[in-house]
């Protein structure tokens, strides 16, 4: 029996953040000068992460993504793969990474056990790429992707982020780009999350628009239909190349989100726009039992109502969530330590 929160949706998905630091600084997610990082004594070690995470396997969680920050600067992360791919309820282990660090690691986390990778690619162009990361990093990120495949990972996923303006005429590119290296392109609305200081609602290339852009340029795109809780909703184009769309802020699908985060110091969030979350990491460490830890997140989890996107689609006027002032009081309102 799956545990389920207030709107009956179940407990299956987490997200484990490593580390809140970045080597990039992405304009959507990173665009300030400079940062307020978590303590280092604060961060979980692998075996606190590794008993969290059966906490939340014994609760039904059978799905789990590391992320960041960037998850590759984590050292030693295949030794933490190696002990998540070891449990039985852990059906699928997927890596989000901007790919800088990948070409160097593919083997090694595919030897770990890791199931799946997401590389986070926003242009194939190296200026542009500079102008949005800061990093001239872009040959690195491909000969990453490259090198995933040629480590034998087969589901290999690129997200995008698409904003007005900036990369919103590279489309087509993408799905070409997804086509030679054979991953599967999600392109992303651009979400109003904390860190995302200069959003606008201007700047949100809405899913209706993306799927307008691609009809144009390879003709009728049909969804997929499919049941699935993944926040991809599928389509296909007429030569049968699929792609994903994400589209968090026009079109939320909060009803069906059996999702959560877990930071690199232990706070655990309901949602992407959650102000607050539940630390694991103090009762952990004050001697908490797997049992004690279990009906914690059973009581947090039963009493979950966190619709953060469905809400905001409702305000008159959309801002970024978090002003700067309040992001540097508080890391945990980021969006690079929650993990994406
Ligand atoms: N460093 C890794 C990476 O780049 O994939 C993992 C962390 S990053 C925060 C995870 C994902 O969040 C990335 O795909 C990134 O594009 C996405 N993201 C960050 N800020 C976003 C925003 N404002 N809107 C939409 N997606 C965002």
């Amino acid at each position: 029996m799956s545990l389920l929160d207030r709107f009956g949706r179940p407990l299956r998905s987490l997200r484990v953040s490593v580390t809140d630091r970045c080597n990039l600084r992405c304009m959507y997610c990173m665009p300030e000068p400079d940062y307020a990082w978590l303590p280092k004594e604060t961060i979980l070690s692998f075996e606190e992460i590794d008993a969290i995470a059966d906490a939340f396997v014994s609760l039904g969680v059978d799905r789990v993504r590391l992320t960041g920050g960037e998850p590759l600067l984590r050292r030693d992360l295949p030794t933490l793969i190696e002990s998540l791919a070891a449990k039985d309820g852990v059906r699928d282990l997927a890596l989000t990474t901007n790919g800088v660090l990948l070409a160097a690691q593919a083997r090694a986390l595919r030897a770990a056990g890791l199931h799946r990778i997401t590389v986070s690619l926003d242009t194939l162009d190296p200026q542009r790429f500079r102008d949005l990361t800061r990093f001239d990093s872009l040959d690195a990120v491909l000969e990453g992707i490259g090198a995933a495949a040629a480590a034998g990972f087969e589901s290999i996923k690129i997200d995008s982020v698409i904003i007005r303006g900036v990369n919103d005429d590279e489309l087509p590119a993408l799905i070409e780009y997804g086509k030679k290296v054979r991953a599967e392109v999600r392109f992303i609305e651009y979400m109003d999350v904390g860190g995302a200081t200069q959003w606008s609602m201007n700047a949100v290339v809405s899913r209706r628009e993306m799927v307008d852009l691609l009809e144009a340029r390879y003709g009728g795109v049909v969804p997929i239909d499919e049941v699935s809780s993944a926040p991809a909703d599928r389509y296909r184009l007429p030569d049968g190349t699929s792609f994903g769309i994400i589209s968090s802020t026009t079109e939320p699908f909060c009803h069906s989100c059996d999702r959560s985060r877990l930071t690199a110091d232990g706070v655990w969030l309901m949602c992407l726009y959650a102000r607050a979350g539940t630390d694991l990491r103090r009762p952990l460490r004050a001697g908490a039992t797997a049992d004690d830890l279990q009906r914690l997140i059973a009581a947090v989890w039963s009493s979950r109502a966190d619709r953060g996107a469905e809400e905001r689609l409702h305000f008159d006027r959309r801002e970024p969530l978090i002003p700067v002032s309040a992001l540097k009081k508080d890391a945990h309102l980021e969006m690079h330590t929650r993990g994406g």
